[in-house]
């Protein structure tokens, strides 16, 4: 693993008209890492995700890949550099195959054969689904193809908000099995969950995000899965 982080988020502000919901976010994630990002409803989690891929500029602080400042950079700039997000809902096109909703990030330079290839190899279902409408598939299929088309982009930087979302516990350790294979082969990947313990149990290293602000982050730890229960049971 490489210690200089990919991506870093240093004293993150950000707001949306006069209220600010990120209040000096400190985050950092190298290459080949998993790094999770949790916290209650409306922590400011997705906003942190959308700071780091470019879609809402921070009021202040400092943005970097690679150590480069990239504050204020559009999402196409940070997409170049290899930046991609996942956004909660999965962003596929419901009605479209399988097949067409790979074929549309042939924009990416790669062949149509080369993003099948990958995409196939690493989720054989959709193989077997490639002409199915993606509004038919089962939920982890379609978080399945979701994760296909952002590996067609090649990112360096993979950001996954709820990847677990409305999925059994069963298919989400899979997914997740895919997301450590995906950061072991050298991606930078963030993910924000809102319920901890499948995420804790691949993270390398946790972020607690509480109101804005970064409570506590280390090791995923029993003491870190400790006082997040204690987080969710007070919130309740
Ligand atoms: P959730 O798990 O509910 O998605 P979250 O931790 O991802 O929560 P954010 O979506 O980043 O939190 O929201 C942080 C705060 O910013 C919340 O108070 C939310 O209401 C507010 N917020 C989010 N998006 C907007 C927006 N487009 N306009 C105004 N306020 C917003």
């Amino acid at each position: 693993m490489n210690d200089r982080p990919l991506l870093e988020l240093r004293a993150v502000r950000a707001a949306y008209e006069q209220i600010t919901v990120l209040h000096g976010v400190d985050l950092a994630v190298s290459a080949g890492q998993v790094v999770a990002l949790l916290g209650p409803n409306g922590a400011g989690k997705t906003t942190t995700l959308r700071v780091a891929a470019g879609i809402h500029p921070p009021s202040s602080g400092t943005l970097l890949m690679g150590g480069r400042d990239m504050t204020g950079a559009a999402p196409h700039d940070l997409a170049r550099k290899g930046v991609c997000l996942i956004p909660e809902g999965r962003g596929v096109f419901p009605n479209l195959s399988v097949r067409d909703n790979l074929l549309m990030m042939t924009f990416t330079g790669r062949s149509r054969d080369e993003v099948e290839e990958v995409a196939f190899a690493r989720f054989p279902v959709l193989a077997k689904r490639a002409g199915q409408t993606a509004g038919t598939l089962s939920g982890g299929e379609q978080q399945m193809l979701a994760l296909a088309r952002g590996l067609a982009t090649d990112p360096a930087v993979l950001l996954l908000d709820e990847l677990s979302m409305g999925l059994a516990p069963l298919v989400v350790g899979r997914l997740y099995e895919q997301v450590t294979e995906i950061a072991r082969q050298g991606v930078a990947v963030l993910v924000v969950e809102q319920f901890a313990a499948a995420v804790l149990d691949i993270a390398d290293h946790a972020a607690v995000l509480v109101r804005g602000r970064i409570e506590r982050q280390g090791d995923p730890d029993e003491e870190l899965r400790t006082e997040l229960s204690a987080l969710y049971l007070g919130s309740s």
